[in-house]
């Protein structure tokens, strides 16, 4: 069967368009159901103030997602139908002639173009909106430096990796994807292993459990279950949010439970113990390992097909670019993919939300269901929370369940 480019670029534009119609209608679905009532066992979460103020916050947030999904779509519409591509990869061709050095620069560009047209939107939500509903603590400065820390981040990570998959690419042709994803794979253990030693320390402080009455709390446990007190850090960050948060990272001796300072101002003693002990759940449980795992056979399936679309001029030509690439077919790809990366999400957002209820069911078991529900109350109110979001709304998107549906659960 032959398909002709402009065949190939109207699937492009229809998948675009699909994903963003997918999208606003999930979002629609999710509005409607802003001013539902609140379940009886979740009644007591919000009193009259703090609810009049989720709902203003849940429709701003609405709002704002809204035009910048407009705004994403109409620039992308506007790259696609004036040529862009062809334009930019032109630009490369005649600035360098390395083909390596030529696909970095037209990556490089894309990202930085996509950067700087969505700072207006993340400025505006971080001291706009955030800033409105008191939850905003980042000063411009630290929001510049994060910025451009994570920018460096993805030039290293980001063209590191695609610097190595261009070059193996050009050595030894369609077998690429096996040595790239044996790459990726090893560098992703080494990032998931060694999180918190290289990431964390780029944007936050890490300090252990001071002594004192927490620690005394938190060591019973932790001795109970067999999990090392020297592996729960706390980090600063009420240095750009007000909102709460705890994670589990790492595995093996780099496995640790690191708390925000946020939490520990909001939840008493034996509340930071139980969410403690959910995400001590998620180590026990091994979710950290089944992550790595999912993600790792996504990139293989991932690079197998891309190695199959790469050598098919038409994916070029379909961009209206004459020579073929492999930017403009890693272009062409990621479009195609969406729909693939789209289902893949689905099925780990679904994992995920079982991955929460046995953690859950984990800290109910081994301390106590009581404190977490409370806790898991207190950071829905202080986050101000949508209590009621619509149910094809939670499956699409949610990675956690609901606070209804877990509190049901405990
Ligand atoms: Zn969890």
């Amino acid at each position: 069967m032959q398909f002709s480019p402009e065949f190939i670029f109207s699937i492009l534009i229809a998948i675009i368009i699909f994903n963003f119609l997918k999208d606003t209608f999930l979002d629609y679905l999710n509005s409607k159901y802003f001013n539902k009532n609140i379940p009886e066992i979740i009644s007591d979460v919000f009193d009259k103030t703090k609810y009049l103020k989720s709902q203003e916050y849940k429709k701003i947030q609405y709002e704002f997602s809204k035009y910048s999904k407009i705004y994403s779509l109409v620039i992308v519409l506007c790259f696609f139908y004036f040529e862009g591509f062809v334009l930019l990869d032109n630009f490369c061709r005649e600035s360098f002639s390395s083909p390596t050095v030529i696909s970095l620069t037209f990556f490089g560009i894309i990202f930085f173009g996509n950067e700087l047209l969505r700072l207006p939107f993340s400025l505006y939500f971080t001291f706009v909106i955030e800033e409105k509903f008191g939850f905003n603590k980042t000063t411009v400065k630290t929001f510049t430096f994060d910025k451009i820390k994570s920018t460096l981040l993805a030039i290293l990570f980001g063209g590191g990796i695609l610097s190595f998959i261009i070059i193996t690419e050009q050595i030894i042709g369609d077998k690429f994807w096996i040595v790239a994803w044996i790459f990726i794979t090893t560098l992703s253990i080494l990032v998931n292993g060694f999180y918190a030693q290289i990431i964390v320390p780029l944007f936050n402080k890490q300090t252990s459990l001071e002594r004192g009455e927490l620690r005394s709390e938190i060591e019973k446990y932790s001795k109970k279950v067999g999990f090392d007190l020297s592996n729960i850090f706390i980090i600063d960050g009420s240095k750009r949010s007000s909102k709460a948060n705890a994670y589990f990272s790492g595995f093996g001796k780099q496995k640790r439970v690191t708390l925000f300072d946020t939490l520990i101002e909001k939840l008493n003693n034996k509340q930071i113990t139980a969410v403690i002990a959910h995400e001590i759940g998620h180590y026990k449980k091994n979710h950290i390992i089944f992550n790595l795992l999912f993600s790792v056979i996504q990139t293989g399936i991932m690079l197998y097909i891309l190695s199959l679309f790469l050598y098919m001029p038409i994916f070029s030509n379909a961009l209206g670019v004459e020579i073929h690439s492999f930017h403009i077919g890693l272009i062409t790809f990621s479009i195609l993919f969406t729909p693939i990366s789209e289902i893949s999400s689905l099925i780990f957002n679904l994992f995920s939300r079982k991955f929460e209820y046995q953690a859950d069911e984990f800290a109910k078991k081994t301390y106590n269901g009581k404190f977490l529900i409370e806790a898991l109350k207190i950071l829905s109110k202080d986050s101000l929370s949508n209590l009621t979001p619509h149910p094809k709304y939670v499956w699409w998107y949610y990675s956690h369940p609901t606070l209804y549906q877990r509190i049901i659960r405990l």
